[in-house]
């Protein structure tokens, strides 16, 4: 139940495949703490969990009648070219990779970018999930939850659930497993959207045709984003089922300006004045640097360390590389990734996996 494949023991394990089985759950009498999880795919277990482990089955995908959820849609004028959204609710335990897939199927954009990540649709909503330019948030419409303390449901419009990067209301340690997530409504559409602006992903959508201009734009299909997506991913990635891990494991830092520039000339003079750090300009003046770069910089890459070790292809991927590490390994090369990380470049990392 945990894609790092740490071999960890829960005291309770509940799994449940309906909002009535999981409505008739005790919560005041589990086991504390209460986690509920989906893949357990962005978590790192510490060691055994001494309360109850949570997890939902609820799989269902159903597009809605449009106009019984979206009374204005009904009665909106319909131009020739503009098509409505297409609204699908879909079970918080649906894998979210068999999500995407099933709107490829249907012709339905919105979700391809987002193609082979792991873990469920639950959770897509919690992480506020995203890759290649899209984030899940730019097509959630509603989350639908059970809050386990008022006993009751409740929905919060897509505005109402903090999106940010990786974040939403929902870790808020405040109300951190207060909300279980039942479903989830997308906003979907059959009017062709290609997202194609993040990185080499046009050229390699492109390279599918024979003339690599916009000229075959409208050959274009969810589906053919979608396979190009997990052909780049899946050379790039450790595949959780043969390779442990909780993908990224470092939170991208964000730092001064100054700062950066510092960075900036220490790395011209070790590589020459023509080399660039990449980076990110934020709004705010703040400059973004990716951890992968720092961690590589640091001679990390490729490199193990007992049972764990740095992914050779991905620096930001920690794994679990002879398949029976120990969490102690995987949070002791952590903790040795950050030290040199701070002393080199003065910057402190951050775990982006949840240590449990
Ligand atoms: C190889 C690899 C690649 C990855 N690539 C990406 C990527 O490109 N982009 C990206 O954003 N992430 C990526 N991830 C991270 C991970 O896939 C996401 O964070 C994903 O959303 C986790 O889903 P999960 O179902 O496994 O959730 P878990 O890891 O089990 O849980 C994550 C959080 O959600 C909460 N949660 C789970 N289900 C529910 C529910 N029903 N109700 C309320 N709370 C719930 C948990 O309590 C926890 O706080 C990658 C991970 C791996 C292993």
């Amino acid at each position: 139940m945990n894609t790092f494949g740490m071999k960890v023991k829960a005291r309770c394990f509940m799994e449940y495949d309906s909002v009535a089985d999981l409505v008739d759950i005790e919560f005041s009498e589990l086991a504390r703490p209460v986690l509920h999880i989906g893949g357990g795919s962005n978590l790192l277990f510490t060691g055994d969990f001494k309360g109850t482990v949570l997890h939902s089955k609820i799989n269902f995908i159903e597009i809605l009648d449009e106009c019984h959820s979206e009374p204005s849609s009904c009665h909106s004028e319909r131009s020739e070219e503009s098509f409505p959204p297409v609204l699908v609710s879909v079970g918080a335990g649906v894998v979210f990779d068999d999500f995407c897939d099933w709107a490829a199927k249907e012709g339905l954009w919105g979700v391809e970018n987002l193609s082979y990540i792991p873990g469920e649709v639950g959770a897509s909503a919690v992480q506020n999930i995203g890759a290649y330019g899209v984030e899940v948030k730019d097509v959630i419409r509603t989350v639908y939850c059970y809050d386990t303390l008022e006993e009751e449901f409740v929905k919060f419009d897509v505005s109402e659930c903090g999106y940010g990067y990786r974040d939403s209301i929902f870790k808020n340690p405040e109300v951190k497993g207060r909300y279980v997530v039942t479903h989830v409504v997308f906003a979907l559409s059959r009017e062709a959207q290609p997202k194609l602006d993040y990185g080499h992903l046009k050229d390699a959508v492109y390279s599918h045709f024979e003339r690599k201009d916009n000229s075959d734009e409208n050959a274009l299909t969810p589906a053919l984003i979608r396979k190009v997506i997990i052909k780049i991913r899946q050379e790039k990635l450790p595949e959780p089922s043969v390779v442990g891990s909780a993908g990224s494991f470092f939170k991208n830092p964000v730092v001064p300006m100054e700062q950066f520039i510092k960075i900036e000339t220490a790395a011209k003079e070790e590589f020459g004045s023509d080399y660039k750090v990449p980076h990110y300009d934020l709004p705010d003046g703040m400059v973004k640097v990716p951890a992968a770069w720092m961690i590589e910089q640091c001679g990390w890459k490729g490199r193990r360390s007992g049972g764990a070790a740095v992914w050779d292809k991905q620096p930001l991927v920690l794994v679990n590389f002879t398949g029976d590490a120990y969490p102690e390994e995987i949070i002791g090369l952590e903790r040795r990734i950050i030290e040199s990380v701070k002393n080199k470049f003065g910057v402190g990392l951050h775990p982006e996996v949840d240590h449990i």
